[in-house]
Parts: C-alpha cells; sequence; structure tokens
C-alpha cells in the first residue's frame, strides 16, 4: 500500500518539491551560519580585545601612578636631611593614608637599613638584599609580583586566605651632591590589580562566562589567586591587542585575546592580560540562529510540501478521473463517459482520444453482437431444415416406395424393438404374414401395372383396418406382415380374420377381386431370436396355401 502510493505522480512531486526544498534550506542554513560564526567569532574577539586593552589601560595607569608618587618622594630631599626624620614619618603616613592599597612605605639608608616606615614596621630592618633596594639605589624600579617576606606576619592576612602579595616601587634618594642617601619604597598591595580587574568583570562578562588573566614575564599567572598554580596559559598567545581560538589546558577551545601593560619605562615587567571566552558560549547565538533556521527551514519545507501535495492533486486528479472512468468501462459499466479537463491540454486531448476509442469499441461491439444472433438464428433454423430432412430422409429409408408402408428394414427395426421390449416387460407380440392368392396370374392377366396397383390397394386396406393397433410393412413382392404390439392369441385371429374379409370384399381395380392367406404366430417367452416368431408365421402362412388358401392359420 505504502509503496503503491510512492508510485502515484502525487506523491512523486511532492517527495521531489520536499527533496529541493529541503537541499535549499540546508545550503541557506549553512551559509548563513558560516557567514554569521564568522561574523560573530570576529565580533567576540574584538570585544575581548576590548575588554584586555581597557584593563590593560587601568594598570598601566595605575603603574605609572605608583610610579609617579615614588619618585616624588624621593625627590623630596628635605625630608631626608633632617635630623629626627619626623617630617619624612609624616609624609609617609600621610602617603599611605591617601591611598588604601600601600602596604608599606619606607626609607633605607645607603646601608640598607629601614630608617622611617609606615606604622614604624620594619624600623631598623636590614632590606640591603631586597630587590627593590638594590634595583632601587640605581634609579626608579618596579618589582615584579612576589610574597610579602618580611611583612608577612607583621600585615593582616587578606580576608580570602591568600598570601598576602606586593608590587614594589622604589626610588634612589640622591642628595645634591650627586650621592646616594637611601632608597625609598612603597608595597602595593596586590589588591589593587583585583579591584581593577573585578571593576571589569561586569554582568554581562559572567554570563559570557568570560575569564581575565594577568600573565607576567615568565608565563605565570598572577592573577586570578586562587587559580594560581593549577592553571596555566597556552604557551603561544596572541600578538598585543588580537584575538585567536586556542586550545587551553583543559583541552576546550577558547576564544583568546592579549594585551600588554606598558609598564613605566624604568622597568619593563612585561605583564600581559589574557581574556578568554568559550567558542561554544561566544557561538551560543549563532548555534541558536541554527537552529532556528534549520526549524524554520523543515517547516516552511512541511508546508510547501503540502502545498505541492494540494497542487499535484490539482494536476494528478484529471488524470486519476480518467483512470478511474477506464476501470469502470472495465468493469462493464457502459454509460460513463471520459471527462474532459478545461485547464490541461493534453489531458484534454488524451480523454477525447478515450472517449473516441470507447464509442468505436462500443459500436463494434454492438455490430459483433447483433451479427451473433443472426449467426445463431440461421443455424438455429439451418439445423431445424437439417433435422426436417434428416426425419424425412429417414422416413423415405424406412418406406416402400410402392405401397407406402414400412419396408423390410423398418419392419426389422420395429420388430427388434418389441421383441427386446416383450423380453423386459413380458409384453405379448403377434405377427402376421399376409400373401396374396395366385397373383401371378394378376400380373400375366392384367399388366404389371395393373399388379401394381392391386398391391398399393392391398397394402391401404391392410393400413387402415390395423390402424393404430399395430404396423404395416410390405415383406416382399406380394407378401406383407402385420405387427400387432400387446396383444393375445385372441385378438391377433380376430384381426387377422377382419383383415381377410376386407381384402376378399374390396375391389382392388375395375372389377377386380383378390384374396389372401395368412398365417399368424404368438412370441413366446420361449424365442431365443425374433425371426423365430416370423418363421412360425410363415410355416402357418404356408399351411394356409396348402390347405386352400383365404384362410388364417394359427401356429401353435
Ligand atoms: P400362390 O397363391 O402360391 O402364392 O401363387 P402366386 O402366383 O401368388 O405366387 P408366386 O410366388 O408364384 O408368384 C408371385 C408373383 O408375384 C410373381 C411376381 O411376378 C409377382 N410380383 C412380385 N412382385 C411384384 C410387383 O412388385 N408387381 C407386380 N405387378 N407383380 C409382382
Ligand atoms: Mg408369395
Ligand atoms: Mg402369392
Amino acid at each position: 500500500m505504502t509503496l503503491q502510493r510512492i508510485h502515484t505522480f502525487r506523491s512523486r512531486i511532492t517527495i521531489l518539491t520536499g527533496g529541493l526544498l529541503l537541499s535549499l534550506s540546508l545550503v541557506l542554513v549553512t551559509s548563513s551560519y558560516y557567514v554569521a560564526s564568522t561574523r560573530l567569532s570576529n565580533a567576540s574577539g574584538e570585544y575581548l580585545v576590548g575588554i584586555s586593552q581597557s584593563i590593560s589601560n587601568m594598570l598601566t595607569a595605575n603603574l605609572i601612578e605608583r610610579e609617579r608618587e615614588i619618585i616624588l618622594l624621593s625627590k623630596r630631599l628635605s625630608l631626608y636631611q633632617s635630623d629626627n626624620l619626623s617630617e619624612l614619618q609624616q609624609t609617609i603616613d600621610q602617603i599611605k593614608n591617601s591611598y588604601k592599597h600601600y602596604a608599606w612605605i619606607g626609607f633605607a639608608n645607603a646601608d640598607g637599613v629601614v630608617l622611617a616606615s609606615s606604622d614604624g614596621l620594619l624600623k631598623g630592618a636590614d632590606v640591603s638584599q631586597r630587590p627593590w633596594f638594590i634595583n632601587g639605589r640605581s634609579g626608579p624600579f618596579i618589582g615584579d609580583l612576589h610574597k610579602a617576606l618580611l611583612l608577612e606576619s607583621l600585615l593582616p592576612k587578606p580576608e580570602d586566605g591568600s598570601a598576602i602579595r606586593f608590587v614594589d616601587f622604589s626610588a634612589p634618594v640622591i642628595n645634591e651632591d650627586g650621592k646616594l642617601e637611601g632608597v625609598v619604597a612603597t608595597h602595593a598591595n596586590w589588591l589593587w590589580a583585583k579591584e581593577v580587574l573585578s571593576s571589569s568583570f561586569t554582568e554581562a562578562s559572567k554570563t559570557k562566562e568570560i575569564d581575565m588573566y594577568i600573565v607576567n614575564n615568565d608565563g605565570d599567572v598572577l592573577y586570578p589567586d586562587n587559580h594560581l598554580g593549577d592553571i596555566s596559559v597556552p604557551t603561544t598567545l596572541p600578538k598585543d591587542g588580537q584575538f585567536e581560538s586556542l586550545i587551553w589546558q583543559d583541552g576546550k577551545d577558547y576564544l583568546t585575546s592579549t594585551a600588554f601593560v606598558d609598564s613605566p619605562e624604568s622597568t619593563h615587567l612585561g605583564w600581559r592580560i589574557v581574556v578568554r571566552q568559550p567558542v561554544a558560549i561566544a557561538m551560543s547565538t549563532v548555534n541558536e540562529l541554527h537552529k532556528l533556521l534549520l526549524t524554520l527551514g523543515i517547516i516552511s519545507t512541511l508546508f510547501c510540501m503540502i502545498l505541492a501535495y494540494r497542487l499535484a492533486g490539482m494536476l494528478s486528479f484529471p488524470l486519476e478521473r480518467l483512470a478511474g472512468t477506464a476501470k469502470r468501462i472495465q468493469q462493464g459499466d457502459k454509460n460513463v463517459t471520459f471527462q474532459e479537463d478545461n485547464q490541461l491540454h493534453e489531458v484534454t486531448s488524451l480523454s477525447r482520444s478515450l472517449q473516441d476509442m470507447m464509442l468505436s469499441l462500443l459500436d463494434r461491439e454492438q455490430t459483433l453482437l447483433q451479427l451473433n444472433s443472426t449467426l445463431e438464428a440461421k443455424v438455429q433454423s439451418r439445423t431445424a431444415q437439417l433435422e426436417a430432412t434428416n426425419q424425412s430422409l429417414k422416413a423415405i429409408v424406412r418406406q416402400d416406395r410402392l405401397t407406402q408402408v414400412y419396408n423390410r428394414l423398418a419392419l426389422d427395426e420395429e420388430l427388434i424393438k418389441h421383441y427386446e421390449l416383450a423380453r423386459e416387460s413380458g409384453n405379448q407380440f403377434a405377427i402376421i404374414m399376409v400373401d396374396a392368392d395366385h397373383f401371378k396370374k394378376i400380373n400375366d392377366q392384367y399388366g404389371h401395372t395393373i399388379g401394381d396397383k392391386v398391391l398399393k390397394r392391398m397394402a391401404a386396406v391392410l393400413k387402415n383396418l390395423v390402424d393404430n393397433s399395430g404396423i404395416v410393412a410390405r415383406f416382399g413382392g406380394e407378401e406383407f406382415t402385420v405387427l400387432l404390439p400387446n396383444t393375445d392369441v385372441e385378438n391377433a385371429q380376430k384381426m387377422a380374420e377382419i383383415l381377410r374379409e376386407h381384402i376378399e370384399k374390396t375391389e382392388m381395380a375395375d372389377g377386380l377381386y383378390i384374396t389372401a392367406s395368412f398365417g399368424v404366430a404368438m412370441y413366446s417367452a420361449d424365442d431365443d431370436h425374433y425371426e423365430q416368431v416370423l418363421n412360425r408365421a410363415d410355416a402357418a402362412l404356408y399351411k394356409a396355401k396348402e390347405t386352400g388358401r383365404n384362410k388364417v392359420v394359427f401356429s401353435y
């Protein structure tokens, strides 16, 4: 059933349309997906670059600010030259209070001994081996992020439990003579970097799963603290201000952008801001668009298939109607006609041809039927004629030509029939042999023509008298046989006597009378052959001739 349905004009058009539309929508969806994903990928990448650059700018500005502050402090020579350094102490406290992320500010003399410091922390301590002191002697210096060493136990612990980490800023204090007085330094708590980054974390960037990292020159992650150690950035990062799709250590694909933090001229920190976003998230809009387009494509394909099914129905309807009409005709309905379609010329012409063909076939069928019936009637009449001819032939064959009574052939047939009947049912039959007396003399005296006439008359007399009670046959020459079915001895003798009397009394020709002798015999159950009955009747006739003629003799 299903297979049959596929083989209809209508289904094929529908499937074809559906297939074409589906392929078309797939091509459209794929190409639009490609275009959209490229654009979106660029847009997302640019967005990440924007974030990384803005963070970098903020950090840079902050670094420059801190450096400028320490240089300014180092240049205020009067602070370092007073005896008790109380003014320096005040200034340090002021500066520390002005910026919350300063963890420590201090001044160490040329030997590396801390002389003044915020909150008096590390006062008198030897910092000569600290990098900020060593580097800060020759010029302004910014130290890479490091854990607090000497101050670790002296400062309150951060709330998140992470280690206290500093970025050091130091500058030499050089007196009018160009001689090094000492080094001033600030330890900026790393929290300031955290603050800068968290200010860049908008709600939008959180939902977009955007992660930000600060990486130092060696590729170590400086921020965020809680990922320290367990995260490492890819070894080859995009160039400054650019983005790439990179596989990170977790095996996932991330859109990654990098921006260098421009360090102040004094020290090259080599920090980079790395911002990443999972490609899957960045592309989610495109994927949604892809799904939407695919759904729309499928829906519109289905819609078009329904439309095509209907349209194909309109196209195939006239053909289906023609097929239906043809089927009805095949089933014997002759009253249907092929309907024309006013819109499709091909169908109209096909329908006309079919209609003409049907009419001509019907016409021929009619003619054939007529011919058939005529032929049948002819055959019937011919058969009847033949039968009649046959009947008359049969009659002729069984008739004696001269006397018109049964001939010897018919007599034999009748005798066999009645002999069989008698044997089956026991019904008796009698045979009377009749022979004209001295017939030779008639011929001799009156000629053969009169002799024939006498024979005809004699047969007529016998036939009239026997009538329906038996049959009369010419046995040969002037001898006749009478067969009497269902009779007994008395009736047979009586009939023979009546026949004898009438022959005697009848004028056979002009004034001519004859007599005849009769031999009568009955069928006997002992008989083996019908001829035995004939023979007995013949013997009786012989006796009648011998004993004077014109008499009836019965054979016992
Ligand atoms: P009987 O009393 O002993 O019978 O003497 P019959 O003369 O009648 O008998 P027979 O047998 O001597 O002669 C019979 C004759 O019948 C001889 C024949 O010429 C004649 N006959 C036989 N058939 C025909 C026939 O068809 N037409 C005519 N006209 N004569 C016939
Ligand atoms: Mg005879
Ligand atoms: Mg005779």
